[in-house]
């Protein structure tokens, strides 16, 4: 039996309880062999440091692996990828927008096999929540929307949001019939792309998109790839916006590409301004590229999440579809070697859950956290990162989604 309603006990598992400095100066990693129950897909006890009672509740032996956080990941293109169909690289030279518009109408078809295959390896690397970004065009109009939701209604193991993107801009207004409709078919956030260089007036663009999204309730979250002033002014533009239609909480920039080249006084005020109004800013890290500036963005407050955006797919052939190998690579990229440095690194991956205190202590897991976790055979988060350890299994609202070799 192992259903959400069940009632459990995850014996020997290890807990990260804090993070200290040594006479030395390396940094350690405190943990406690531990026993957690869960009932109804959430953590109801946590004994640290305790074995599991004889209660006759079923025991899942974790043989000593680290329990760790799930990981969301926050800007995926599900409806795009060639994972699961046959190799094929980017042609070179070619438009990829271009190319996009030509390959749709096949790629569309294929969502049902696709999505499912790159969902299955994105749960095998403890991913368990999307956020989808999925196109709304003049070319599939809103059919990736419904095969998309198709599939990920027919899922258990994975929680998700629909993002209805306009990937080809709205087209003189053409497309925001096709966003509303995409909206009343279950997406639930209003997708925008660049206002000036796609769209070609920003506060049009973003009059538009605010509109739609303050009539239906719903999030929003902009595909921001312009980088220099242009960029800049975007952004400022659309923090107007959220101050202006009280959609603070509600918004979220993805790639935000202009906030990695600019001034420190520049990101510092932008940086107050987007903590301000609770607008996140999603990225995908990856060995060269734009990186944000993160020090600056967390000294502000400022939500920063992981994302694998395009994967294997017209764009890049690239893309792990792991989170953990993205945080491997952030750490690298910010210069975090010791273990602290690297742990720190794991609330961008896994949201609050991986979130370390000032005090290097962790809250999670405690009595009412969600029952979303995997267990790896590593000491610490930071080993975890580093070696990039094998998931052994994934857990998903008290439900095991995933066991066994990587995919
Ligand atoms: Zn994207």
């Amino acid at each position: 039996m192992n259903t959400k309603s069940e009632d459990w006990w995850l014996d020997r598992v290890s807990l990260e309880a804090a993070v200290v400095q040594r006479a030395d100066g390396a940094y350690e990693t405190q943990v406690d062999s531990s026993a957690v129950r869960i009932e109804g897909g959430v953590i109801v006890d946590v004994r640290r440091g305790e074995r599991v009672p004889a209660d006759g509740r079923r025991v899942f032996d974790a043989g000593g692996m680290l329990l760790m956080p799930a990981m969301r990941d926050t800007h995926i293109h599900l409806d795009k990828t060639f994972y699961g169909g046959p190799w094929r690289a980017p042609i070179p030279g070619r438009s990829w927008l271009a190319e996009e518009e030509r390959l749709l109408p096949e790629m569309s078809e294929q969502i049902p096999v696709r999505s499912n295959a790159i969902l299955d390896l994105l749960i095998s690397r403890g991913t368990t929540e999307v956020a989808a970004h999925c196109n709304v065009d003049h070319i599939v109009g809103t059919r990736n929307v419904e095969r998309l939701l198709d599939v990920l209604r027919s899922r258990a193991d994975v929680d998700w949001t629909v993002i209805a993107y306009p990937q080809h801009g709205l087209r003189d207004g053409t497309v925001v019939p096709l966003l509303e409709q995409a909206l009343g078919l279950g997406a639930t956030v209003v997708g925008g792309i660049d206002p000036a260089r796609i769209e070609g007036d920003v506060a049009k663009a973003l009059d538009v998109t605010f509109g739609l999204a303050v009539e239906h309730g719903a999030g929003i979250d902009f595909h921001l790839h312009d980088g220099g002033s242009l960029g800049l002014y975007e952004i400022s533009k659309i923090l107007h916006f959220v101050e202006a239609t009280g959609w603070q909480g509600k918004v979220a920039l993805s790639n935000a590409n202009a906030l990695s080249g600019a001034s420190p006084d520049t990101v510092r005020v932008l940086a107050e301004r987007l903590a301000a109004a609770r607008v996140s800013v999603g990225t995908t890290v990856g060995v060269s590229g734009p990186l944000l500036p993160f020090a600056a963005l967390a000294e502000a407050g400022v939500d920063v999440r992981l994302g694998s955006d395009s994967i294997m797919d017209i764009l890049t052939p690239f893309g792990p579809g792991d989170l953990v190998e993205q945080l491997w690579i952030l750490a690298q990229r910010l210069g975090a070697y010791d273990e602290w440095g690297i742990a720190q690194t794991l609330h961008y991956g896994a949201g609050e859950a991986g979130r370390w205190r000032a005090d290097r202590t962790r809250a999670w897991p405690a009595a009412g956290d969600q029952a979303s976790f995997f267990l790896t055979p590593a000491t610490c988060s930071a080993e975890a990162i580093a070696r990039r350890t094998p998931r052994r299994h994934v857990f998903h609202r008290g439900v095991q989604v995933y066991a066994g070799k990587d995919l």
